[in-house]
Order: structure tokens, then sequence, then C-alpha cells
């Protein structure tokens, strides 16, 4: 297949199969349902499913759903339509949560063997004990408790008898450690809530630096794959695995995580943006979320092979969001019809046009793609064309229409300017034109030559629509992403909201499209790629989301 491109990743794979380390090969893709997936995950889903897929191996949807109070059945449900929308299909469908009891007698075992104890220290406490990356840990005075008090305690915590907090469960591994991960890390805290899917079954929930591993391994995961912030956590996943006695040893290999130019990527943010209101949704077409950009009209092909281009590596830079554009252009060129839409109309009047004739016209839908077949085009004496598109005195290199010069009509007629006409306050509310009949398009005609070729729809027949014209959501372009464990709050990343971000604009488009379907992508000539909204498209009202302009100066 052409995506098996070489990249570290695989090359472990390959010499694990090689050399008999595995016989299998498995990965999973592991989201907590706490929000919806964005272009990030993109990442990880396409590397995980494309390199089982490889080898004939298999992957897993596991929902890490560890932590009760973030996580919902909506995002569950979302999650599973954007991986099917990607065109992907999990072999196991798993929740972490269905783990809980085999967790909970891994922690018991670990307490069996003097591996974990209770500790009655504050959140706080525990934190300061630590110690810093140059100073070694403080041991707690509840470390060496014994095997039946840690026992007895844990079953308790487990009863519901202490509050949140009150006590936490903790791996004995070693307070002086370089690696402060190995400190004595919490593995089960309390937390008197209903979870969306073990409901109050259980009040005590392990920690996801020890639910982890333990998921991967109860799945045989070969290659758990995830991103570099994890890498201090590997002896830790290592650990657990052996002391917890796994049959199963998966390995844990990470990547560089996919940060876009001016896109928001924390989960935590895009959810500010969606609960403040700012955005229409989590599916807005501003928001990097996977169904924004299916609401926007990206597709699955250009999302994946985006993906893939950004290649595997151990370093995470920034990749330039028109790289993305780039692939849906390729995409949709072959793909998606050609049409006329006027987005701020100007009324022209063809004064020796027939009146009351209609003409039909024959147009490519798509040129490039012939076995398309063709469109017919109403063409009469009254047509809109572009506001942009005429200019009373125009400086030079102007093709377009202004008095006296002749443009073609594409697919009709050359028309002339022959006078404007202007309101009481000076403003063009029409012009006035003259068409030649020889020139008609499909004919050969080769009398004379004109520079402009404008785009216009038929007046009498056009269909009224909304366009929704999009700029990156935000004005920085270094926004940082990072995950929720080492963000701080910063106050400035609701300032960078680009307050042009979404313009609304109404114009018309060719009649042939009156009943076009929503998520349908077509390329206006002249203007780009557009898609039918499914949230706001209604029998009278046509909403079309820009995908991307025609041009770009980005280069692969
Ligand atoms: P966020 O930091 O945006 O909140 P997360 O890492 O908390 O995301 P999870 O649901 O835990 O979200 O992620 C599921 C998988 O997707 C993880 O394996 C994670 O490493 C991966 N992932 C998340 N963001 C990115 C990214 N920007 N690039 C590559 N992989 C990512
Ligand atoms: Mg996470």
């Amino acid at each position: 297949m052409e995506h098996n491109s070489s990249n570290f990743i695989r090359n472990i794979i390959v010499n694990d199969l090689e050399t008999g380390k595995r016989t299998h090969v498995t990965t999973r893709f592991p989201p907590e349902p706490n929000g919806y997936l964005h272009i990030g995950h993109a990442k990880s889903i396409v590397i995980n499913f494309d390199l089982a897929d490889e080898f004939n191996g298999k992957t897993n949807l596991r929902f890490d759903d560890t932590n009760p109070v973030k996580e919902d059945i909506e995002f569950v449900n979302a999650i599973k339509e954007d991986i099917k929308w990607l065109g992907y299909d999990w072999d196991g469908l798993f929740f972490a949560s269905d783990y809980f009891q085999e967790m909970y007698e891994k922690a018991v075992l670990l307490i069996k063997k003097g591996k974990a104890y209770v500790d009655d220290l504050s959140a706080d406490e525990i934190r300061e004990y630590r110690g810093t990356l140059k100073e070694p840990g403080k041991e707690s005075p509840y470390r060496n408790r014994s095997i039946e008090e840690n026992l007895d305690l844990f079953d308790r915590m487990r009863k519901g008898e202490f509050g949140n907090g009150e006590k936490v469960l903790r791996a004995k591994i070693d307070m002086s450690s370089p690696n402060i991960n190995l400190r004595d890390p919490v593995i089960y805290r309390i937390s008197h809530a209903t979870h969306h899917n073990t409901g109050d079954q259980w009040c005590i929930y392990p920690m996801y630096a020890f639910a982890h591993p333990l998921e991967d391994a109860i799945e045989d995961v070969t290659h758990s794959i995830c991103t570099t912030e994890f890498e201090d956590q590997r002896p830790l996943y290592n650990w657990v695995v052996e002391e917890c006695e796994m049959t199963t040893t998966p390995q844990q290999i990470e990547f560089g995580r996919l940060n876009i130019t001016n896109a928001v990527m924390s989960k935590r943010k895009l959810k500010q943006l969606v609960e403040e209101g700012i955005v229409d949704g989590w599916d807005d077409p501003r928001m990097p979320t996977i169904s924004g950009l299916r609401r926007r009209g990206y597709t699955p092909e250009a999302i994946r092979e985006f993906v893939r281009e950004t290649g595997i590596s151990k370093g995470s830079g920034f990749v330039d969001s028109q790289m993305l554009d780039h692939f849906v252009r390729e995409d949709l060129k072959l793909k998606a019809p050609r049409t006329m839409g006027v987005l701020r109309p100007l009324k022209v009047v063809i004064t020796n046009y027939p009146e009351g004739q209609v003409e039909m016209l024959d147009a490519e839908i798509n040129p490039e793609v012939p076995e398309m077949g063709m469109r017919q085009i109403p063409f009469s004496r009254e047509i809109y064309i572009e506001q942009d598109d005429f200019m009373e005195d125009p400086p030079k290199k102007y093709f377009r229409l202004f008095p006296g010069n002749e443009v073609r009509l594409k697919h009709a007629y050359f028309i002339k300017c022959e006078e404007v006409i202007k309101d009481e306050d000076g403003n063009v509310v029409e012009i006035h034109c003259t068409y030649d009949p020889e020139t008609k398009s499909g004919t050969g005609f080769t009398g004379r030559k004109v520079k402009g070729t404008l785009h216009w729809v038929e007046a009498t027949q056009a269909v009224p629509a909304e366009f929704r014209l999009y700029e990156p959501l935000l004005t920085d372009e270094s926004e940082e992403t990072s995950t929720e464990e080492t963000e701080v709050v910063e106050k400035t990343f609701l300032d960078q909201i680009n307050p042009n971000s979404l313009e609304i604009i109404n114009g018309f488009i060719e009649p042939n499209l009156k009943d076009i379907e929503p998520q349908t992508k077509l390329q206006f000539f002249r203007h780009g790629y557009f898609n039918v909204d499914p949230k706001h498209t209604t029998k009278d009202n046509i909403v079309f989301n820009l995908v991307v302009s025609l041009k770009s100066s980005f280069k692969l």
C-alpha cells in the first residue's frame, strides 16, 4: 500500500516480527471520552490503524474512561462516528471501565507483594514530599504500613468508608529515583462520583499511569503508541506490567504530537470555546475537530493523506494549516462538480437581449472529468455578476467590467458595459450592457479576444444561498498545544480569537442546485471549494461553507 512509507515505529514492528519477539501486531486507539476528536487524534488513529493493517494485525478502539467526572456517552458516540467517517473500522471495542474489577485485583496483588501502600497524606503533601528534579523525595510516614493494614484500608476505601482525597493507594517504588514518575506514584484515588458506564459501583478509580499499561496488557496490545509527553512514564508503564504479573508485555512507543498553525488543539480549550458559546458547537466549521472539518467540507481522504504526509518522528513541530488545504484541493479537484455562484451580487441588464426570452446553455460539470457530463444553465436579459467584477474607474491591468470594456461571460457571450445606473447617493445599483450573439460559447468564435472571463447567474431563476466564509479562529500563529497534565491556564488564549473568523453573506447559485443535499461539495468557479452545511441548510435556505479558496502559494 502506498502509505507504508518507512518510519521508526514501523521499523520496530518489522524487527519484532523478524526476530520472533512478536508473532502478531495489535495496536489501539485509546481516547478519553471527555470531548470530541480533533485532527491531532486523527494522526494517532491513522498511525495505529495503518500499521496494524499493514501487518495483518488488529486495532482496538478503547475508551479510556477511568475518570468518572469528565466523561460522557455523547463523546463516546461522537468518537465512534468520527473514526468510522475517517474510514477505519476497529476490531475490538472496549471500555477501560470494564476492567475495573481486574485492576482492583491487581492493586490488591501489589499490596500483597509489599509493592503498594495506602497513604493518608493530602494531595498537597504528596506533591511536597515528591521532591524536585534536583532533590530526592521524602518517604511518607505511612509508607511502611503492614500488608494487613494496607489490605484492610484499601478494602475500606473501596467500600466507601472515606471521603474524596482522604486516602490514596500508592505504588511503592523509589522516592529517590531520578525519574519523578517512579517516586511512589498514586495508583488509586477515591472519587464518590457516578460513572457513565459503571454507575455507583465504584468509589475508587485507578490513575491513568496504572490503568493504561494494564488495559494494554489485558487486550494483548503489542505496540502501545502514544505521544512523547509519556516518554518519562515508560519505566512506570513497564513496572506496572511486570509487577502486576501480566502474561503479555505491550511495548510503549512514543512519537511527536501533531501541532497545526492557527489551531487550538487541546480538548480543554476546545471545550471552553464550545461552553462559552464562542463557536457553534464542537462541529463548528472553524474548529479543528474531526466533526468540524467534516462540516466545513474536508474529506476523510484529504485528512488521511495530510496526516501521513506529516510523517512520524519523535519531534513535534508545527505544520502549516495550508498543507491540509493543499490535500483537500487535490482530493476535490476531480470529485467536485464545477458550478457558478455569485457571492456579492450586482445586477446586469443586457439591453439588446430580447425581453422575456430565456435560453438554456450547455456547460461541462467538470471539464477535467468529461464522464461527469453536462449541466444546463439559463441565460436571459438579466443576470448577476460579482460586485468586485465591476469598477467604474479601474486601475491599470483591471480586465474585468468597466465602462466601455468587453468581457466574456463563462459558458455564454461577450458583454460590453454601456451604462452605469446609480441611486441618489451615487451607489452603483445596476449595470447596463449589450451582448454580441456571435460570441456564444462553444461556437468557435475567433473574431476578437477579451482578457476577462466572469462568472454569473441568471437573475430570474437564480436560487438564493448563504455563503459562510472562514478565517482561522486564532490570530496567533504559534498557539501551543499541550496535554491536560502539563497545561497551565493562560489568559491569553481567548484574547487571540480572530473577530473576523466568520463572515456570512447572501448571494445566488445556479437553479440546477436548488435541491442540493447537505455535505455536497462543489467548486464555485473563481471562488473555491464549498460544502453544503448539514446543520443550517433548510429547504428554503441553502448554506455553503467555504472549504478552501482555489489558489495557494503552498508547495509540498
Ligand atoms: P488533548 O491533549 O487534546 O486533550 P488527549 O491526549 O488528552 O488530547 P486522549 O483522548 O487522551 O486526548 O487521546 C487519545 C490518543 O490521541 C492518545 O494516544 C493521544 O496521545 C493521541 N493524541 C492526542 N492529541 C494528539 C496530537 N496532537 N497528535 C498526535 N496524537 C495525539
Ligand atoms: Mg489525555
